[in-house]
């Protein structure tokens, strides 16, 4: 159900400021932050890098073309001396890269890009000892093992980053065992062939100390690990790797190339050019300094929503490669060892049990992820809360139970007032923590029993067990309305709302209250509850259901009722009381329904007021009313007196571009300014009295004459009277009527408001008039005129002249008695 009927999208602005203002944050700023953060692109820079990233892209560039010259250089054996500062100075850059990018793109998280620099700085201790130390190639007893002591706990150091980033971006526990399971798979793997082709011969290595094989032997498996995952990390999220990723995976990689022609040096096993070993290295730090420097740096600690669980193509063919290996090996490698064959026999069924794991795990995930689009499928994902879908099983099963156990079901429905506006001016994100903190005083608001539902943008349903009294039920309604007027505190802004709540107790002995039809009515009673002005409860009665309908389709059918011809005017004449002349008309609306009939205009303008239609129509109303004056005015016998009087409503009073419109009008119509009286109900007024008596007051700098209907229905107070520059009071039939008897209190009142009126210099108006008696006692309290079906009643355009004419004959013969004058 619309909160809103559709036409209030088309909002002027200054309603938007005056009915809005408890929607507008009173304090603070909306913080934007957490939206950007959400809505970022792959590679788009963050909220805060915005001012720094004027030059953010070159600092990488530059980084690639200055190293990259300094690599080729090096490759090429140009460096000479440089050759030493090489490592040291590019693992500066690594360290001052993330230090950068972390200032830059402030990552939500960001220890693990500081344990990055952490490992760097001691790779690059390590490294300035084992130059200083000369340890490279030094397989002797006499080799210090301070450099490798060093260095390999900057590896774990590295590793463990990794699995920040693993935990940041994977808040599913399941998702994160899983590419843990896949790293091990893809690293054991790894872990055979480096066996095979490094650390199996490295460790028989005789001549050199255990302790020295074990630690040469180390680094190839460990920057192994770290390459897978480094790759499980980048193949798992749902979309594309973001080139900080790539970047960092293409690092990993070169580490591991540095490291195995490390342990190929060391090992003597091959003779390669010292600074040919600098190379991977040098390559790894700057692909490394790089990604740091991407702005998608940020995703690595973001959560990733894409991936659930997926399968991806880059997943699978690690995972099939990995698999692989040891049949590779095993077809390939000549009979081994026992240590040897041990070592990868226990590789192997280490990686037979993981990948049984892993598919015992993917199957039970399925099951998982199909449970879970269960239950996706009836709740909310905002709040948790169960949805329109999973509130219709609670409460089919809910009104079984209660009537097996002869208990009761009620319901409430809470829609939150103007809720839609608030999105509209705020935002979603605005509105979502609106809804999420309204859900959650409702969740805690109710017995655990029962069962709070969203079931709409604005709506919560609450599923009442076993309360079936009127009374009891309405208490709850209103301790729940209530909830909502509690300010809410926004993105650090307080926010004033209400809430309307339709009440319904299902009828437990009725076989055909289904779940549907009672949320229906609850619907109904929340819509009657918005009817009767928001922030109210209503309780859901049968009569209702017919009167929404029936006001639904008067909306329906109103929206083309201008357009199509149904609506007219008819006029009903004013007379001047002393003189018994005519002095004005009223213009009130008709419709001609091509089904329907006449619809009383009580039944249809409240709709054209909520809809907005009314603008429209009430600017219709008043053309043709002014055109159809001028013509009076210059065909009627003494016309040129004769002045309208239309009805103006609330909505249009709020309109800012009223004033020019009707100036417009009246200009085309050619009539004097003082010839229109805007009658104005003081509800209109009140409704916001300061832009009223503002609008009123332009309306009045103009010339147009105001008038006060229904006077005396309302608020009625003389300091109200004052606050407007009102011509006239109107007052209301229900006073007249009273007239008609010899009670006497109505006619007190009609003689106070003449006095207070009179007072304030403002003419009075009696409407209503239908028999002679009023008209007489009216005449005797100076009521100044009068309007009623004892003249005339409202009648179409075509008959005025002939009206008018018998009015006026009368007048002529002031000096009959009152009977005669009015028989005709
Ligand atoms: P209202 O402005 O108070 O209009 C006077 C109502 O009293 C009219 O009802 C009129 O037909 C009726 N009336 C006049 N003399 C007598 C009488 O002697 N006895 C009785 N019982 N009734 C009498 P109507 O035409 O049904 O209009 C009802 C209301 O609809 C109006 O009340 C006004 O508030 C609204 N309305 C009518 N036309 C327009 C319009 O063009 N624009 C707006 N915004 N509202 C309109
Ligand atoms: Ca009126
Ligand atoms: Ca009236």
């Amino acid at each position: 159900m619309p909160e809103q009927p559709p036409a209030l999208e088309t909002l002027s602005n200054s309603f938007v400021s005056s009915s809005l203002a408890p929607f507008r944050p009173t304090k603070g700023r909306v913080a934007e932050t957490s939206e950007l953060r959400s809505t970022e692109g792959q590679d788009s820079p963050g909220p805060t890098s915005t001012r720094l990233d004027v030059g953010g892209q070159r600092l990488p560039i530059v980084i690639t073309a200055v190293a990259g010259t300094w690599i080729l250089a090096l490759a090429l054996g140009l460096l000479g001396p440089l050759v030493a500062i090489t490592f040291p100075a590019l693992t500066l850059t690594a360290i001052a890269a993330t230090l950068i990018g972390v200032r830059r793109y402030q990552p939500r998280l960001r220890w693990p890009w500081y344990a990055f620099a952490v490992g760097f700085t001691l790779f690059l201790i390590g490294g300035v000892a084992r130059d200083a130390l000369n340890t490279l190639g030094d397989l002797s007893a006499n080799r210090s093992l301070i450099p490798d002591l060093v260095t390999i706990p900057g590896y774990f150091v590295i590793l463990v980053a990794l699995m920040g980033f693993v935990r940041a971006r994977h808040r599913d526990r399941a998702t994160r065992l899983d590419l843990g399971l896949d790293a091990a798979v893809a690293a054991l793997a790894a872990l055979a062939i480096a066996w095979v082709f490094l650390m199996n011969p490295t460790l028989i290595l005789n001549s050199a100390p255990m302790s020295v094989r074990i630690v040469v032997a180390t680094y190839a498996p460990i920057s192994a690990c770290l390459v897978a995952l480094t790759a499980g990390l980048a193949f798992s999220t749902g979309g594309r790797q973001s080139r900080a990723d790539l970047l960092r995976m293409a690092a990993m990689a070169f580490l591991l190339v540095g490291d195995v022609l490390f342990m190929v040096l060391e090992t003597h096993s091959v003779a390669i050019p010292q600074r040919l070993i600098e190379v991977p290295y040098a390559l790894a730090l700057v692909a490394y300094a790089i990604s740091a420097l991407q702005p998608s740096m940020r995703q690595q600690t973001e959560p990733d929503v894409e991936s659930e669980n997926t399968a991806t193509v880059g997943r699978v063919v690690v995972l099939g490669l990995a698999l692989a290996i040891p049949g590779f090996i095993a077809v390939t490698r000549p009979p081994a060892a026992r240590s040897d064959r041990l070592v990868l026999g226990g590789i192997v069924f280490g990686l037979t049990a993981l990948a049984i794991l892993r598919i015992v795990r993917a199957i039970r995930g399925r099951a998982r992820s199909e449970a879970r689009l269960v239950h996706l499928s009836q709740h909310d994902a905002l709040t948790g809360l169960p949805n329109r879908i999973g509130a219709q099983r609670h409460l089919t099963g809910a009104l079984d139970a209660a009537r097996a156990a002869q208990s009761s079901i009620a319901l409430l429905l809470v829609d939150i007032d103007r809720f839609k506006l608030v999105n509209d001016s705020h935002g979603h994100s605005f509105g979502d923590e609106l809804i999420s903190i309204a859900a959650t005083r409702v969740r805690r608001s109710t017995r655990p029993l029962d069962v709070v539902a969203r079931v709409g943008g604005d709506e919560f349903l609450i599923i009442i067990h076993g309360v079936d009294r009127d009374e009891d039920l309405l208490d709850l309604a209103h301790r729940t309305r209530r909830l909502f007027s509690e300010p809410f505190v926004i993105h650090g802004s307080e926010v004033a709302s209400s809430a309307s709540v339709g009440v319904v107790l299902a009828d437990l002995d009725d076989p055909d209250v289904t779940a549907e039809g009672l949320i229906r009515d609850a619907d109904t009673a929340v819509y009657q509850a918005k009817d009767a002005g928001r922030d109210a409860v209503v309780v859901f009665d049968h009569g209702m259901r017919d009167r929404v309908y029936q006001r639904l389709t008067i909306q329906r059918d109103l929206r083309h009722a201008l357009g199509r011809g149904e609506l007219s005017l008819h006029y009903q004449p004013v007379l001047d009381l002393p003189s018994g002349r005519v002095s004005s008309f009223e213009a009130l609306l008709r419709w001609s329904h091509p089904a329907w009939g006449q619809v009383p205009p009580a039944s249809f303008i409240p709709v054209a007021e909520d809809t907005g239609l009314i603008v429209e129509i009430g600017a219709w109303v008043l053309e043709q009313s002014l055109v159809q004056l001028a013509r009076w005015r210059d065909e009627l016998p003494h016309g040129g007196r004769l002045g309208m009087a239309v009805n103006l409503s609330a909505r249009q009073l709020r309109d800012p571009s009223m004033v020019d419109r009707l100036d417009a009008i009246i200009q085309a119509a050619d009539i004097p300014r003082d010839a229109l009286t805007l009658e104005l109900t003081e509800s209109a007024l009140m409704e916001n009295p300061v832009q009223a008596a503002e609008h009123l007051a332009r309306l009045k700098a103009l010339g147009i004459r105001l008038s006060i209907d229904d006077f005396g229905t309302g608020y009625s107070s003389l300091a109200y009277l004052r606050r407007f520059p009102v011509d006239d009071v109107k007052i209301d039939r229900a006073f007249v009527v009273g007239l008609e008897s010899d009670d006497s209190s109505d006619e007190t009142l009609v003689a106070a408001i003449v006095a207070m009126a009179g007072a304030l210099g403002i003419g009075t108006v009696a409407e209503g008039v239908e028999v002679e008696h009023q008209a007489a006692r009216l005449e005797r309290l100076h009521v100044d005129r009068a309007q009623g079906y004892l003249y005339s009643r409202p009648v179409e355009a075509s008959l005025i002249p002939a009206v008018v004419a018998r009015l006026e004959a009368n007048a002529k013969g002031r000096l009959m008695p009152v009977r005669e004058r009015f028989s005709a």
